[in-house]
C-alpha cells in the first residue's frame, strides 16, 4: 500500500456522478493538498441522469466548499425548495406540504397536537407553519437584497459547517439543480484545486490476499493505485458489491416502487410560475415527481413494476406534463431499493446509490452522500485501519438509510387513498421492525423524539407529524391533557404564525421575481 506510515494519503474515487465529484471536492476541501485524490470516470458508462431535488443540509455542503449561491446557482440553473408538496394522496385536488420549518410546541405540546383539539384552520400545514402559505403563494425564502427571511434561522458565518454543528437548526430550503451540470461544476471547482481527473473505464479490480484493494485496472490509463478506494460507480456497486461480494440487503418488500421514468420539459421562468417546491403527484401505482429549474421541469413518475408495464408509466407521465414535454426523449430507470449490508468493507466505502438508495419521495439520494462523506472524514482512517473507526461509520450510515426507509413506509401507510390494489397493498404490506407498535402510538400521541426512529437519520419528529396528519388515512386523537390546559398561549401561536405569514407574503418577491434578478446581475 502507498502513502506514509501513519496516514492514508491517497484516495481513488471510482465514478464521477453526483456521488462522485461531491467526495472529491469535499475531501479536497476537508483535507487539502494532505491527501492526494483520483476520480476514474467512464465516458461510456453514464450517470443516472436525475437527483435534483434535495434536503436542506445541502447548504452545508456549499458552505464547507465555500461556494455562495450567486456563484454555483446559476451555473446550475438553481432554484429554492421550501417543501416536498403532497399532491392527491389523501384524495383527488388535496394537497399538504412538509415543509423544512421546524415545529413549535406550547407547554410542551408539539402545535400539532394543539392543531387536533382546536382545528384553527382545516389545513394543519397553514396553521402550523410560516411557509406553507409562502409556497402556496409562490414565495422566495429570500428578499430581493438578498436576506433571508425573518425566522429564527441559522445563517453560516463564513465559518465551514457540518450536518452535525447544525443538527436542530432547521434551515428553511433547500435546492433543486441540474445534476449534470452540478457534477460540471464540482469537476472544475476539484481539478482547479489538484484533484486528478481520468476519464477512462475500469475494467478490473486487484486484491490482495486479504481481499483488500490494491488497485484498479482501467482500459487506456493503465493501473491505478490507492490506499482508500470509494466505490461511486452508482447501482452497478462495481467495488462493493462486485469486487468484494458485500451482500445488498433488499428494502422492496416494504418499499415496492422499483422503477422510473423521466423527462425534461422545457420551462420559461419569464411566464411559466416557479413553484418554491417539490411537488410529488399521487398516481395509480406510485407517483410523479414535478422540480421546477430555471431552465426546465424536471418530472418523473416512480412506479412499481408489479402494478404497471414502464410503456403504461410513460403514456401516463406525457399525459401529465402536456404538449410542453410532446418533444422529451423519455429516460426509464431500473431502481435498486435498499442499501449495502456494509457501506465500508477493507478499504472500499461505497458512497451514493452503490451503497443504497430509496425512491426519491423525500429527495434523500443527495442527502445520503452528504452524509456519508461528512462521516468519511469523521471516521477516516488511519494506516492501522482500526476496525472501531469502520464500524462506527457502517452503523451511522446504516441507520441513516433504516431510518428514512421507515420514514417512507409511513407514507405509504398513512395516505388515505385506496382505490386499487397498488394502494390497498400498501397497507397491508411488512413493516420494518418497530414501526406498527409507533404506529399505534402515535394514534393517540403525535410523534415525538421518544416515539420516532430513534438514531440520526435526518427527519426530526416534526417531518413525522407532516406526514401522517397529511395523508389523512390514519386518525390522529389530540392528548387529552390538553383538555385540562389552558389553550390561550396556543391559540396566540396560531394567530402568531398566520400574521407572519401574511406579512411576509406582503415583502417577499416571488421565484421568479428573485431569480430574475440573480441572473440579470450575473
Ligand atoms: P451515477 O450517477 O450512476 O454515477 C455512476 C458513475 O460511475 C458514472 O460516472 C459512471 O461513468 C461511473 N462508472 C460506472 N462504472 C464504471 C466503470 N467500470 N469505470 C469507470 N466509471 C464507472 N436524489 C436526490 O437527492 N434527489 C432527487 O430528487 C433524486 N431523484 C432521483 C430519481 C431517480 C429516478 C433515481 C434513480 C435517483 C434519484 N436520486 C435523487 C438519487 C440521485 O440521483 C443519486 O443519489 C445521485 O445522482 C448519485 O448517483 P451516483 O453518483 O451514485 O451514481
Amino acid at each position: 500500500m502507498t502513502g506514509d506510515a501513519s496516514t492514508v494519503r491517497n484516495v481513488v474515487v471510482v465514478g464521477g456522478g453526483t456521488a462522485g465529484w461531491m467526495t472529491a471536492s469535499y475531501l479536497n476541501a476537508a483535507f487539502g493538498d494532505r491527501v492526494s485524490i483520483t476520480v476514474v470516470e467512464s465516458a461510456q458508462i453514464g450517470t443516472i441522469g436525475v437527483g435534483e431535488a434535495t434536503f436542506s443540509d445541502i447548504r452545508h455542503f456549499f458552505d464547507f466548499l465555500g461556494l455562495p449561491e450567486r456563484e454555483w446557482m446559476p451555473e446550475c440553473n438553481a432554484t429554492y425548495k421550501l417543501a416536498v408538496r403532497f399532491q392527491d394522496w389523501r384524495e383527488p385536488g388535496h394537497h399538504f406540504y412538509h415543509p423544512f420549518e421546524q415545529l413549535r410546541s406550547v407547554k410542551g405540546f408539539p402545535l400539532t397536537d394543539w392543531w387536533l383539539r382546536y382545528k384553527p384552520n382545516e389545513r394543519f400545514d397553514i396553521a402550523c407553519f410560516v411557509m406553507a402559505a409562502l409556497i402556496d403563494g409562490g414565495r422566495s425564502p429570500r428578499h430581493l437584497d438578498g436576506r433571508l427571511i425573518e425566522q429564527e434561522f441559522v445563517e453560516a458565518d463564513g465559518v465551514p459547517s457540518t450536518i452535525a454543528e447544525y443538527q436542530g437548526a432547521q434551515f428553511p430550503y433547500a435546492y433543486h439543480f441540474e445534476a449534470h451540470l452540478l457534477a460540471k461544476y464540482l469537476t472544475r471547482y476539484s481539478t482547479l484545486r489538484g484533484v486528478r481527473h481520468v476519464t477512462d473505464n475500469v475494467v478490473d479490480v486487484g486484491l490482495d490476499e486479504r481481499g483488500w484493494i490494491t488497485h484498479v485496472d482501467t482500459a487506456e490509463h493503465g493501473r491505478i493505485a490507492g490506499d482508500l478506494f470509494v466505490d461511486c460507480t452508482g447501482f452497478r456497486g462495481l467495488l462493493i458489491n462486485k469486487a468484494l461480494a458485500e451482500p445488498f440487503v433488499s428494502y422492496q418488500d416494504s418499499l415496492p416502487n422499483n422503477s422510473a421514468v423521466a423527462l425534461q420539459v422545457p420551462m420559461d421562468m419569464d411566464k411559466d410560475p416557479l413553484r418554491p417546491c417539490t411537488t410529488a403527484t399521487a398516481q395509480e401505482a406510485g407517483w410523479i415527481w414535478t422540480i421546477p429549474l430555471l431552465s426546465r421541469i424536471g418530472t418523473g413518475y416512480v412506479y412499481a413494476s408489479d402494478y404497471l408495464e414502464p410503456d403504461q408509466a410513460e403514456r401516463t407521465l406525457r399525459e401529465f406534463v402536456g404538449p410542453a414535454g410532446a418533444n422529451a426523449t423519455a429516460n426509464h430507470i431500473k431502481m435498486r431499493i435498499g442499501r449495502s449490508n456494509r457501506s465500508w468493507v477493507n478499504n472500499c466505502v461505497a458512497i451514493g446509490l452503490s451503497s443504497g438508495f430509496v425512491e426519491p419521495l423525500e429527495s434523500t439520494g443527495i442527502f445520503f452522500i452528504h452524509y456519508a462523506i461528512e462521516q468519511l472524514v469523521k471516521y477516516y482512517p488511519a494506516a492501522d485501519w482500526n476496525p472501531s473507526l469502520r464500524d462506527g461509520y457502517n452503523d451511522s450510515v446504516r441507520h441513516v438509510q433504516d431510518g428514512v426507509r421507515e420514514f417512507l413506509v409511513l407514507h405509504y401507510k398513512a395516505a388515505k387513498r385506496d382505490d386499487n390494489a397498488y394502494w390497498r397493498d400498501a397497507k397491508t404490506r411488512v413493516m420494518p421492525d418497530g414501526l406498527a407498535e409507533r404506529l399505534e402510538q402515535w394514534r393517540s400521541k403525535v410523534p415525538d423524539a421518544g416515539s420516532t426512529y430513534a438514531r440520526y437519520h435526518g427527519l426530526p419528529p416534526y417531518s413525522y407529524n407532516c406526514i401522517l396528519l397529511g395523508m389523512g388515512g390514519i386518525d390522529v386523537a389530540p392528548s387529552p391533557a390538553l383538555e385540562l390546559l389552558d389553550e390561550k398561549a396556543a391559540l396566540t401561536e396560531f394567530h402568531q404564525i398566520r400574521d407572519k405569514a401574511q406579512a411576509l407574503l406582503r415583502v417577499l418577491p416571488t421565484q421568479n421575481e428573485y431569480f430574475r434578478r440573480m441572473r440579470n446581475e450575473a
